[in-house]
């Protein structure tokens, strides 16, 4: 039989995983078991890469290429609960232990080590499957919100905080005219109409578009602007509305 230490990883499958499925990578020495885990989680569109040894592992970990780590506690070179500790040093990717051992102690020491979760040998791919989801959803929920920031002139549109700011200064938005304003940003210099924000922030086509230009003028004052003296947000007669940097600020 080959060494799987030896063996570079493998990536699974070269065919159609879905796009957004976490990449899990498998970590397991038995080529059987090994190959059972990669034909199930492949099945249900996860891409998979797999390697045989925790050192593998822990190379396949630094390289950040996997969203969540099956790991096997009986590896050839190193003590699992030593691959995890070493795993855990490296990155706060989800680990689920795999275990032959139902030894309970070892399995709480374990999560207190930082396994997020544990199978205990044999277990059906179903399973696998609700513990992968339910972990990457746990991880999910804990994880701090990255920022994505608009940013036009001196306009800061946080539209995860939604949080908006002008040369500095926060701004005291409703939700709409957050929303509004985040649309905007999302297309500096692009001329919208009407329709567009009503199906893009209101998501109702069909709805009046005056209440559009109520929201508008409201968002123009907390700017600081009046539709004579535009400095970001230009109205484009019988079209519809611009947000642009000022040439000059
Ligand atoms: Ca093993």
């Amino acid at each position: 039989m080959p060494d799987s230490s030896t063996r570079p990883p493998t990536a699974y499958p070269p065919t159609a995983p879905h796009p957004n499925a976490p990449t899990v990578l498998v970590v397991e020495d038995d080529p059987r078991v090994r190959s059972v885990l990669i034909r199930h989680l492949t099945s249900v569109g996860h891409p998979v890469r797999s390697v045989g040894t925790a050192l593998g592992a822990l190379r396949e970990v630094a390289a950040g290429d996997c969203d969540l780590v099956l790991l096997d506690l009986g590896l050839p070179d190193l003590d699992g609960a030593d691959a995890l500790k070493m795993i855990r040093s490296l990155t706060d990717v989800p680990v689920i232990i795999s275990t032959a051992r139902d030894d309970e102690n070892e399995i709480v020491r374990l999560l207190n080590d930082g396994a997020d979760d544990y199978l205990v040998k044999p277990f059906s791919g179903s399973h696998l499957s609700a513990r992968i989801a339910a972990v990457l959803r746990r991880f999910a929920a804990a994880a701090p919100p990255a920022s994505e920031v608009l940013r036009v002139g001196g306009l800061a549109v946080d539209t995860r905080r939604r949080e908006a700011a002008l040369d500095g200064q926060p701004l005291d938005l409703t939700r709409r005219e957050f929303d509004l304003l985040a649309y905007l940003a999302a297309r500096p210099g692009t001329v919208v109409t009407r329709r567009q924000i009503l199906a893009g922030v209101w998501q109702d086509s069909y709805g009046s578009v005056q209440t559009i230009d109520v929201h508008l003028s409201w968002l123009r004052r907390k700017l600081g602007e009046t539709p004579t003296r535009p400095r970001y947000l230009y109205t484009v007669r019988g079209v519809g509305f611009r947000l642009e940097a000022p040439p000059f600020r």
